[in-house]
């Protein structure tokens, strides 16, 4: 039994070897940087120079120049592999470092900009009778820098988790539709202000799905924000959740910019933006759909969109239902 475990183990390991889409992503390297990858080129590389050597030596009658030259080259070839993985190495040691870095700085930012949040909040509630209009007005200013400052500290320290696979993600019954309400709640008086509509449209009674309650929000939200950001004024967006076999489906259509279709191939890369994007809207850092695909992967779930430029797009998530 143990030996058919240990079988299958080795077995997996030499297929993981061989995914090198999956070891690229966990280095935080490209695919062509990958070990796996530069092992097979060499391996490739020597076979083929060894040939050679066989083929020209045969010209020779001494069989001792067929060794030496053999010998040379698996020397020169050994060399230079260790020095490739001595790269390799020190690329993946300092892209931990970099990750380690920006896990330490959003942390250490974090209690500043809390206290500045709780003090302009005192201030808002507590002072306000002592403060004129302009005064009122500037600390509203700073109150709302801060939040997003907070907000992207928060996105930050996501991204670093994630990519040192430290995201942990609890599974519990979620409902998801509550939560859909709940953050369309939040956003509306930011659509108003720009004459969007936003409507939700549901079954009455949907079953729960498994997940994290709080990353959820947080990839619902990253979606509707993206949808207001993305949308002129005037606009209009539908949000639909529905099952589908044994996921739900979250769904939230927009008649906004939409993405040029030489770049939806990007859209769920980290610090993606698309030209046009960053063109009509500066505020925006490339982290959410990023952020968002990893929460609901991580759950077992798919995320995907369709999107046309200048007629707008679909994004949507699918997340296991709750038996
Ligand atoms: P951000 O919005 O902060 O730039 P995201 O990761 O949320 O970062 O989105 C990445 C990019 O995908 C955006 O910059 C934009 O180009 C594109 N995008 C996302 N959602 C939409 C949308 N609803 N309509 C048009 N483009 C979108």
């Amino acid at each position: 039994m143990e030996f058919f475990k240990n079988k299958t183990k080795i077995k997996l390991e030499f297929v993981n070897d061989l995914n090198l889409k999956k070891q690229a992503k966990e280095l935080g390297i490209n695919i062509w940087q990958t070990p796996s990858f530069l092992f097979i080129i060499f391996g490739v590389a020597a076979t083929i120079i060894m040939a050679a050597t066989y083929f020209i030596s045969k010209n020779y009658e001494d069989p001792s120049v067929l060794v030496i030259s053999e010998c040379l080259v698996v020397a020169v070839i050994f060399i230079v592999e260790m020095l490739v993985a001595r790269f390799i190495e020190q690329l993946t040691k300092l892209n931990k470092m970099k990750s380690e870095f920006v896990s330490i700085a959003s942390h250490q930012l974090r209690t500043p900009l809390s206290a500045i949040k709780w003090e302009t909040e005192l201030m808002l509630k507590k002072f306000k009778k002592g403060l004129n209009k302009k005064q009122i007005k500037n600390l509203e200013n700073i109150y709302a820098i801060n939040q997003r400052m907070i907000h992207l500290v928060s996105d930050l320290l996501d991204v670093a988790r994630i990519d040192q696979n430290r995201l942990i993600l609890r599974k519990q019954k979620i409902n998801l539709v509550e939560i859909a309400k709940e953050v369309v709640g939040e956003i509306i008086p930011k659509a108003k202000l720009r004459n969007i509509e936003i409507n939700i449209k549901t079954k009455k009674r949907l079953p729960l799905v498994l997940g994290d309650s709080e990353k959820i929000r947080l990839a619902v939200e990253n979606l509707l924000d993206n949808a207001v950001k993305y949308t002129n004024n005037g606009g209009k967006i539908n949000i639909n959740v529905f099952e589908s076999g044994s996921f739900l489906i979250f769904e939230i259509t927009d008649n906004g910019v939409g993405i040029p279709q030489g770049q939806t191939n990007r859209v769920f890369e980290k610090f993606f933006r698309s030209d046009n994007a960053s063109k009509y809207q500066t505020d925006g850092t490339g982290l959410g759909l990023y952020i968002a695909k990893n929460i609901v992967e991580q759950l077992d779930g798919k995320i995907w969109f369709q999107s046309i430029e200048n007629v707008g797009s679909v994004f949507s998530f699918s997340l296991p239902i709750e038996r």
